[in-house]
């Protein structure tokens, strides 16, 4: 029998995360796991890391240290905290590392990864967002392999022919539209957290769900795309398909056009990341097209949604903007959740600290990870006076 394949899960507690858990534990043959992490839920952390055998877990909140120490007592399982801990974990010689932590968060321990050679399934998308040139860099210097799990950048990675780059006329990326599609501003601007992480078809976690109600979730696809794939800002495409069935699609020169389909599961492009370059089984809900019958398409409305032109403009402007979007998204979806401003203040605040702060160019992480406190302090000041 060959060597088990070591696995670390960073953010082992979410959505991406407990999805994973689950592929990783039907496969006890195939996959030791050396580390997980999470934000602070103890109860589950340690479940799992009893479950699976973890050689470590950690939690980043320092103060569930002495109930993550508890909980685990007696297994020969390491526990650690803080956020030094967290990055740690993500240098245990594991060869596939999921990056699963939610926001700019999970940046350091996914450049750990990707310094150590690993092969990353990156669920983590504001790490491109906010670094995605130096991540890029990183990853060809230390030949670490980056493997998409947002599953429009899945079905992407599978359709791309990157020998025939060049003859690539655009990429399009599939929008579900989120629970307001169709719906009006004056609507919008009163709706609730409930009302806006209640989506029509995927099951998500928090902040992901009220940026796929905002569009900002496209908008940071779009640029996670663009750093993913080396494409030009406008050969990428955006298209609402309501019923997530279709996750993408690739447009060649000669006219054909390639798309990846499947019911809409995480289980299906965490999979592929895991497996990769094979395929390994996972138990989602088969596809059938012809109970479905009709598959539909619209142009998204940008008025109605500022944070796809945000987006395009952030990565037209270049340097930091990108990095500054990310951050003020972050803030204020923590704030709409909080019921501390309403939902079309998300991109309100958005556009005024990307108006407010001073752009520079990042030159290294410590340079993105600086510029990234300047905007969420700004996004504060900004939400303070609204
Ligand atoms: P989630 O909120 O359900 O889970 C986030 C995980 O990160 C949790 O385990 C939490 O404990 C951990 N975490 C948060 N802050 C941390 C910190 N400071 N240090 C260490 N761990 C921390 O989120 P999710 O929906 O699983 O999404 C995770 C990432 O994957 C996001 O970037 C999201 O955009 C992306 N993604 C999610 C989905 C999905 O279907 N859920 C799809 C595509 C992409
Ligand atoms: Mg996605």
């Amino acid at each position: 029998m060959s060597a088990r394949r070591g696995v670390t899960i960073l953010g082992s507690t979410g959505s991406i995360g407990c999805n994973t858990v689950e592929l990783v534990e039907a496969s006890p043959d195939l996959y030791r796991v050396e580390a997980l992490v999470a934000n602070s839920r103890v109860d589950i952390l340690a479940d799992q890391a009893r479950r699976l055998k973890a050689r470590l877990a950690v939690v980043a909140d320092e103060t569930a240290y002495p109930a993550l120490k508890d909980a685990l007592a007696g297994t020969g399982i390491e526990v650690a905290a803080g956020a030094a801990a967290v990055a740690d974990a993500a240098d245990l010689p594991a060869d596939w590392v999921m990056a699963s932590i939610v926001g700019a968060a999970g940046l350091a321990p996914t450049l750990r990864a990707i310094r150590r050679g690993a092969t990353v399934g990156l669920a983590n998308k504001e790490v491109l967002v906010c670094a995605g040139q130096l991540m890029m860099a990183e990853v060809k210097t230390h030949g670490a392999t980056l493997l998409p799990v947002d599953s429009e950048h899945s079905a992407i990675f599978q359709v791309l022919d990157v020998k025939q780059h060049d003859q690539v006329e655009k990429i399009i990326l599939t929008a579900s539209g989120g629970p307001f599609r169709g719906k009006t501003r004056e609507f919008m601007s009163s709706v609730t957290p409930e009302q806006a992480v209640a989506h029509p078809n995927w099951s998500m976690g928090a902040k992901i769900s009220v940026d796929s109600a905002s569009m900002f979730n496209k908008g940071l696809e779009l640029i996670e795309a663009y750093h993913l794939f080396n494409m030009p800002e406008e050969k990428i495409d955006i298209v609402v398909h309501p019923q997530s069935v279709i996750h993408s699609l690739v447009a060649y020169t000669d006219g054909s056009v390639l798309a990846q389909l499947g019911s809409p599961d995480m289980r299906t492009p965490i999979a592929y990341a895991l497996g990769w370059p094979n395929r390994i089984p996972a138990p989602v809900p088969r596809l059938d097209l012809a109970s479905i019958g009709t598959l539909k398409f619209e142009a998204p409305d940008q008025t109605l949604f500022p944070s796809l032109r945000l987006a395009r403009e952030a990565l037209r402007a270049g340097g930091s903007v990108a990095a500054v979007l990310n951050a003020a998204n972050e803030v204020s979806v923590a704030a709409f959740l909080a019921r501390k401003i309403g939902f079309l203040d998300i991109a309100r605040v958005v556009e005024r600290t990307i108006e407010g702060v001073n752009h520079r160019e990042l030159l290294s992480i410590d340079d993105v990870l600086a510029q990234d406190q300047v905007a969420r302090r700004f996004a504060e000041s900004v939400i303070g006076r609204l």
